[in-house]
């Protein structure tokens, strides 16, 4: 009861740090069910089925996650023997899960030591406040029990998943860097990214959907009007609505400055014509931040809209086909004579470049965290196959050979995250840098991460190239973090131009 009564506590301070007038967190679903398994039976946490194991058929966990650094990352498994039911009581795994069947080691996972085994060399909470390790263990509590178990359902369906983000939502992720005053929780780009990397260990594709969102509502929060923040903020935060950021565009990618989707000015409206190409969350959000030429060539020619769902003139290409990312969609914005309110212009007219460089600031960053959520949960899965699975006679960890890589693999997860925290610091600080330094973190944790996750699928050998196994979903989804939010050849632009501006 006691660590029932601690995280009760502790979730009720995070309510009231997050500024919020809604119920105490402990009231809600996502987190309730945590707290309750310290009480759960076995069975009711796990849900056992049959799988494809690395040395044959084996019965396997379903649906479960435990907390902080002892996550596993969980999924279902699906396979032609799939259907029986092991006998009540017994487990046969190839994996070394044994530990997840004691729900009293779960209830007491502390994210510091206790009962927690793994990646302590690569530990997350390293030099979190008490407070931001709160908040990762409320985010990673959400993954291993909202998101991992559906993750490949998720993808495999191609379900955007509107109800477990409202969930999100109602912990305070829906607008994690937004104000409090419109329903934000006020946290920092460092706390954001904390939260971001452990979301993503159990789903990097709804957790990167998510840290779109949260960059459009703080775009409009931080340069929309009294009455832009009132009007759209609060329902953004709670993820009643959904946004989507708008600014690649057929013939314009990289090169975002040169962009030609117009918006003529009559009377009180503008009127949008053009398309924009690759937009997350396209035709199921509900609100559009939209770059658009209202005036000359360049980066000052352009201004930012928010355009509302169900504007006449807003239309929607079809659902794009993607190799990862699957659990958000991804469609072209098309405008055909879209008249859009004046009172709907973030800031004044040739903002909307900086507006649209500013959001990017933060969302490369998030991005960055939700490689390294997948990059944590890839060297823990690889970890536990090097433990299990036997070859010449003795287990792989055995091998130097692959003994070496996982260091390197831990090495460069921890550098990555090094660095991801200092940018998220320095633009939190405001810092001269802080653009280049999130360009840097961009750079390295995304090529990083998906070096470390794609290593971990060459550790599984062939099973890492099957859907049963999470590790290929980790590098599906991360691949394109590499090329969104600017591609990574962009962000060596921008670092070198810094570097060579300086005197
Ligand atoms: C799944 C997905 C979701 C996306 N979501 C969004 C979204 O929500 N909103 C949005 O606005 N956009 C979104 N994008 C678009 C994304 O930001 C662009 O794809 C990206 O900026 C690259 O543009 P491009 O595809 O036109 O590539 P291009 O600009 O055509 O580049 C092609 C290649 O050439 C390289 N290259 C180009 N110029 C140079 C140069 N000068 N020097 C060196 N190399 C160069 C690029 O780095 C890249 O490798 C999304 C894309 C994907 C795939």
């Amino acid at each position: 009861m006691a660590a029932s009564r601690g995280l009760c506590f502790s979730l009720a301070r995070l309510g009231a740090r997050m500024g919020r007038s809604r119920p105490p967190l402990i009231h809600r679903r996502g987190v309730s069910s945590c707290i309750d398994r310290k009480s759960a039976a076995p069975s009711a946490l796990l849900g056992p089925g049959f799988g494809l194991g690395p040395r044959g058929p084996v019965a396997m966990m379903g649906p479960l996650g435990v907390s902080c650094e002892s996550q596993l990352v969980h999924w279902s498994f699906k396979s032609s023997q799939s259907e029986r039911t092991p006998k009540p009581g017994v487990l046969v795994s190839n994996f070394p899960l044994g530990f997840l069947l004691n729900p009293r080691k779960l209830a007491s996972s502390d994210g510091d030591g206790g009962t927690l085994r793994f990646l302590r060399c690569s530990r997350t909470s390293h030099g979190l406040t008490e407070e931001q390790k709160e908040f990762q263990k409320v985010a990673f509590d959400f993954a291993a029990n909202e998101m991992a178990p559906h993750m490949a359902e998720w993808d495999q369906k191609e379900l955007f998943p509107v109800e477990t983000m409202r969930r999100a939502a109602q912990l305070g992720f829906g607008g994690i860097y937004v104000q409090p005053d419109v329903g934000g929780s006020g946290l920092s780009r460092l706390d954001t990214s904390v939260i971001f990397e452990a979301l993503s260990t159990g789903c990097v594709s709804t957790t990167a959907y998510i840290s779109i969102h949260n960059m459009c509502v703080w775009m409009i929060d931080t340069f929309g009007s009294a009455e832009q923040r009132e009007k759209f903020c609060p329902d953004l935060c709670l993820m009643e609505k959904f946004a989507s950021y708008c600014l690649t565009e057929p013939g314009s990618g990289s090169d975002a400055a040169s962009l030609s989707t117009s918006a003529q000015l009559k009377g009180d409206h503008y009127i949008l014509n053009g398309s924009k190409a690759f937009i997350s969350g396209g035709g199921d959000t509900d609100v559009y931040v939209v770059m658009c030429r209202t005036g000359g060539k360049g980066p000052k020619g352009i201004s930012c809209l928010v355009v509302e769902k169900g504007t006449p003139g807003l239309n929607f290409g079809k659902k794009e086909m993607k190799m990862g990312w699957n659990s958000q969609p991804t469609r072209a914005v098309i405008f055909e004579d879209c008249a859009v309110p004046v009172a709907n212009r973030l800031g004044m007219e040739g903002q909307g470049f900086n507006i649209a460089m500013r959001g990017l600031n933060g969302g490369r960053i998030n991005i960055a965290s939700c490689s390294l959520g997948a990059a944590h949960a890839c060297v823990q899965l690889a970890r536990d196959h090097l433990l299990v699975r036997k070859q010449f006679g003795e287990t792989l960890s055995n091998n130097q050979f692959l003994q070496f890589k996982l260091a390197e693999m831990a090495t460069k997860l921890v550098a990555s995250r090094l660095l991801v925290r200092q940018a998220a610091t320095a633009l939190q600080e405001n810092r001269s840098d802080a653009a280049s330094l999130c360009a840097m973190a961009k750079l390295f944790a995304t090529d990083e991460c998906f070096s470390i996750c794609n290593q971990a699928l060459q550790m599984h050998g062939g099973y890492g190239y099957l859907k049963d196994y999470a590790v290929q979903q980790f590098v599906r989804d991360i691949r394109v973090h590499q090329i969104l939010e600017g591609t990574n050849e962009v962000m060596r632009m921008i670092v070198s131009r810094n570097l060579l501006s300086e005197i």
